[in-house]
């Protein structure tokens, strides 16, 4: 039964949130919990309703940041127990067809877990149902904001009619293409950035085996790396398969006959088309067109004590790293901890947002673009292997002292900045170590070659 903290004493913040995906609708259930007044307003129908995923991907990856946020209003053991899919590691597929495993965590076996968006989003604001201070308001697009004077001017998509509204707090959470971050970006030192990536991704399906199981392994990631591009695989709760083909564009424009879009299947994710189905492959393939990824950075993420923007609406990342929802999530827990610090004091709670998350988010965007060359290229390479073997084996021998990257990211709440330079250190001390190595072999080389030849 949710619950709302005792704040009786407390003037009680009237808070508009734009955009009830999955960080907006947390947000408003993280400001519910404190006993503010919420408005929750989304361009689209309720998603309760709707029967089909929305465009995006149709699930995502939750890890250890995201489960922290559930946990704070309620809903991790429902997610991870009732929902989720934990996969444990990532399966590659050869062009064979043979796959093997690459563990994410060997030594303390953490996973993280497959859930559907629209599941988790209709949960999201189920549970905000439980809450009597939050509203709800579907089919209402943002048109025009004034965000110094806290208005805004809604479209009602269903009958035309516009409306204003006021409030002591906007907080945008309206996605990669924020109409609340374009209306601070007529702000001075409003600094922004867009990039679109060259490549774009396109969503199969593995229906469930006849039987009603899974038709791969399921506790899995299952990636298909092939250098340029890379096809990945989540289970769904039905026991389906959400793939995803990532390319560059140009390649997905050569792909525009069904002899060719087969012949290409054939060369590099033969094992995959029994499991799709030709027909279905053929018949997805062309029913869409991909869509595009872009990465977005700007700040800072406030206008006075009136407007944050926060989630994708904020830092949108490519989608490689399975963060960014993770992120957005993180972006609530943090922000909700601000108003505890700050007694609910507005100016200093989105001052301190904006200045201390910056770096943390310009820091998963730039990993979100690594981690995109692991996937498809460097995952198969020795030296690959070699350093994932070395952080696995120095981890298991000093887990407290030796983090790998993937696990200070995904099984840790690190700030993601410090996740970077952790792995810089460990770069400086394992070229080090190899080099003390590489010369102490070199000596002994030199010795026992010497020993030999004057023996
Ligand atoms: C292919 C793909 C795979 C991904 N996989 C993962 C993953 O495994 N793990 C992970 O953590 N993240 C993943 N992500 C990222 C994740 O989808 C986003 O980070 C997350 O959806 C951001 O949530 P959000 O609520 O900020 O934005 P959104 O989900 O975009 O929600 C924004 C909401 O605002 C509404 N809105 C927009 N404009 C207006 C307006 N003018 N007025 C009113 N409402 C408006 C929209 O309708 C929408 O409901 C993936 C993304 C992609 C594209």
């Amino acid at each position: 039964m949710a619950m709302q903290n005792g704040h009786s004493n407390k003037k009680q913040l009237d808070v508009i949130v734009v955009g009830a995906g999955l960080v907006g609708s947390l947000e408003a259930l993280y400001l519910a919990k404190r006993g503010h007044r919420v408005r929750l307003y989304e361009f689209r129908e309720d998603i309760r309703k709707t029967p089909q995923a929305r465009g995006r991907s149709i699930n995502l990856a939750l890890s250890v940041r995201g489960r922290r946020a559930l946990k704070d209003v309620g809903l991790e053991t429902h997610m991870i127990k009732e929902h989720g899919i934990p996969m444990t590691g990532r399966r590659i597929h050869r062009t064979d067809g043979s796959t093997y495993v690459i563990p994410y965590d060997a030594n303390t076996k953490q996973s993280i877990y497959s859930v559907g968006r629209n599941y988790l989003n209709g949960l999201l604001l189920q549970e905000s149902e439980q809450y009597g201070n939050v509203e709800r308001y579907f089919n209402h697009k943002l048109i025009e904001a004034n965000l110094k004077k806290g208005s805004l001017t809604f479209l009602k998509t269903d009958t035309n009619e516009t409306i204003n509204v006021t409030a002591d707090l906007i907080i945008g959470a309206d996605g990669a293409f924020s109409a609340v971050r374009k209306a601070m970006m007529k702000q001075p030192f409003f600094d922004f950035s867009q990039k679109y990536i060259e490549h774009g991704y396109l969503e199969l399906c593995i229906p469930p085996a006849d039987n009603g199981g899974f038709l791969m392994p399921a506790n899995y990631l299952h990636i298909w790396p092939r250098g340029e591009f890379m096809m990945i695989a989540l289970p769904n709760q039905d026991c389906s398969w959400t793939v995803t083909l990532f390319m560059p564009f140009a390649k997905f424009k050569n792909l525009d006959t069904e002899e060719k879009l087969l012949a290409f299947f054939e060369k590099y994710f033969p094992d995959s088309i029994p499991l799709i189905g030709k027909q279905k492959l053929v018949e997805d393939f062309f029913a869409v067109k991909p869509s595009p990824l872009v990465a977005v950075k700007c700040r800072p993420y406030h206008v006075e004590d009136k407007a944050l923007i926060i989630g994708d609406a904020a830092h949108a990342v490519v989608p490689f790293y399975g963060q960014g929802m993770n992120a957005g999530f993180e972006d609530c827990t943090l922000l909700d901890q601000l108003f505890q610090k700050h007694h609910d004091n507005l100016a200093e709670i989105l001052q301190e947002f904006s200045e201390t998350r910056w770096e943390d988010t310009f820091a998963i965007s730039d990993l979100a673009m690594y981690n995109y060359i692991e996937m498809r290229d460097l995952v198969t390479r020795p030296s690959y292997k070699f350093r994932k073997a070395m952080d696995d084996f120095i981890f298991w021998l000093l887990p407290n002292f030796w983090v790998p990257l993937y696990n200070s990211v995904t099984f840790s709440t690190m700030p993601y900045s410090l996740c970077i330079k952790n792995r810089e250190w460990q770069d400086r001390v394992l070229k080090k170590f190899l080099s003390i190595v590489g010369i102490g072999a070199l000596i002994g080389g030199a010795v026992a070659f010497k020993i030999k030849y004057y023996s």
